[in-house]
């Protein structure tokens, strides 16, 4: 496509200058949209990119997305699925739902990756922001306190753009990453997957859940996707996209026991090699990478992208703080020190659970099969792995849950109802229920004690006064503390 005449230059000067319009770069930028940030998103592709790739949103995704105005939409537009299954060839080993979830969204929401940057761009535009398009990131230098960067044009020219802070949202090959010299270690397992989209004929594929058939012949994973169609992923024969006729084979050698399961149409193929990675640091002075800048895994578990997502609701509501002058700008540094662990216990996780399902000794295979059979009738099993799967878990706590509010959990927006990116303070009291500028008050009856939720929704503290006004006097005290690194 050629480069759309109607993108402006951007302003040689601004206080965020976001790389990368992909889900991670857009909801950052809708969310510093809504919050009045100014900032700068530069992508160097002149649309959004076709494809389905990141075709789940879990619920904590879906949490947030509401925050920026844009779940609502998604899931008009998506299908919802149950949950996640194993399965051999002929059986249920363990089904997980998602339906006894504590969340607004208790199912997986199956949408192309496409039409959720679509959702996104477009609620960014009605915050008044924009793509510079065609506009391709080349380096920086520093320049206290911030960054000039180098970015060539559609029209080939180079520009600098001065800006206070730096957000690499610019994918896995991230060039923000390179210039700032962070090594980005881990590995890529030799083994190549073939990924297709497909139509098929028959009614035997699942329909409501992600399921991994476990067999003797190895792994495959079936997903329903949005608009009928389903994801099928396995391993590739070699370095070629898959056919029909190949993704039908895969089907019929590992996949559920059914006679003829005609592949109809591929709507997409390609292979790939999971890389797992995680940045050694996601900040360096006034620079910082999110999404899968920061950290990539096998797609396999439908984490990569919800994770991206959060970690631009994690920096967005930073940023504004130190910008606007409410946190000095050590807050930044809780950035690292919050996200870092939680991508690199994804990684471990989802490797985890590659290997196991993707043993190669048949023996080994089918006592993996018996355990994951025995452990689905353990208490407290499948709801452990779909509040995993769902990311209900992730927090900024390691206070041990023994049922008392724990500063840095999660707050379900069920107990307390979100409030936007503002600040929001719960308590039992229906007379302040009122808006203030930057805080929300919520009434939440039967509160043991006043509650006050960051912007990104999770506890920032308990016990906190009633009053609105004294709560903002004193939010310094109520952020997460400075990490020393
Ligand atoms: C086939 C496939 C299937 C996948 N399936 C899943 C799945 O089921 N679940 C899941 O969670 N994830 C999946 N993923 C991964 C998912 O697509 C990524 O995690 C997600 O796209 C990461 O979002 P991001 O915004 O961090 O980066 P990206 O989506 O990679 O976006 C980066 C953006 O930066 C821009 N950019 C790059 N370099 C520059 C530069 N120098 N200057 C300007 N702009 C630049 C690019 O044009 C791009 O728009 C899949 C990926 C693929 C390829």
């Amino acid at each position: 496509m050629a480069p759309s005449s109607t993108t402006p230059p951007p302003p040689s000067t601004t206080d965020v200058l976001i790389v990368g319009a992909g889900p991670a770069g857009l909801a950052l930028a809708a969310s510093l949209r809504q919050l009045g940030v100014d900032h700068v998103l530069i992508d160097r592709y002149d649309a959004v990119q076709p494809g389905s790739k990141a075709a789940a949103i879990q619920p904590r995704a879906l949490e947030y997305l509401d925050r920026i105005g844009v779940a609502d939409r998604l899931v008009q537009a998506g299908d919802r699925g149950r949950g996640f299954r194993l399965h051999d060839r002929t059986q249920t080993l363990l089904s997980a739902s998602y339906d006894k979830l504590d969340t607004p969204y208790p199912f997986v929401l199956l949408v192309s990756q496409q039409t959720t940057e679509t959702h996104l761009l477009a609620r960014l535009e009605e915050l008044g922001g924009m793509v510079h398009r065609g506009h391709k990131f080349l380096g920086y230098t520093p320049d206290f306190p911030g960054v000039a960067a180098t970015v060539a044009g559609p029209d080939g020219v180079l520009r600098s753009i001065s800006a206070r802070y730096l957000v690499g949202c610019d994918g896995v090959y991230s060039a923000v990453r390179t210039a700032t010299g962070i090594g980005f270690p881990g590995n890529a397992p030799e083994q190549l997957f073939a990924i297709a989209d497909i139509r098929v004929n028959s009614d035997a594929l699942p329909k409501e859940d992600t399921t991994f058939f476990l067999s003797a012949a190895g792994m495959l994973l079936v997903s329903p996707l949005a608009g009928g169609l389903h994801r099928v992923v396995g391993p590739a024969r070699g370095p070629a996209a898959p056919t029909a006729t190949e993704v039908a084979e895969l089907l019929a050698e590992r996949g559920p026991r059914s006679d003829g399961i005609e592949v109809t149409e591929v709507v997409s193929a390609s292979t790939y090699r999971v890389q797992e990675r995680v940045a050694e640091r996601f900040s360096e002075g006034p620079v910082f990478l999110a999404g899968d800048a920061a950290h990539t895994h096998s797609p396999a578990g439908g984490q990569g992208m919800n994770t991206g997502i959060q970690d631009a609701g994690n920096l967005a509501w930073k940023l504004h703080a130190v910008l606007s002058g409410l946190a000095p700008a050590a807050l930044l540094d809780t950035y690292h020190h919050e996200r870092h662990p939680i991508a690199a216990g994804l990684v471990a996780f989802t490797s985890q659970f590659a290997k196991l399902a993707t043993l190669r000794d048949p023996a080994e295979g089918e006592l993996r099969n018996r355990v994951f059979a025995a452990a689905a009738g353990v208490p407290g099993v499948t709801e452990w792995i779909t509040t995993k799967l769902a990311q209900l878990d992730l927090g900024y706590t390691s206070e041990p849950d023994r049922g008392l509010p724990r500063v840095g959990a999660r707050v379900s927006p069920n107990a307390v109802p979100s409030a936007g990116l503002r600040w929001t303070l719960a308590l039992d009291q229906p007379d302040h229920t009122s808006e203030h500028s930057g805080l929300a008050v919520r009434h939440v009856p039967g509160l043991e004690s006043p509650l006050l939720v960051r912007p990104d929704g999770y506890l920032a503290a308990h016990g906190v006064p009633t009053e609105p006004e004294k709560v903002l006097d004193h939010l310094s005290q109520y952020l997460p503390a400075n990490p020393t690194r």
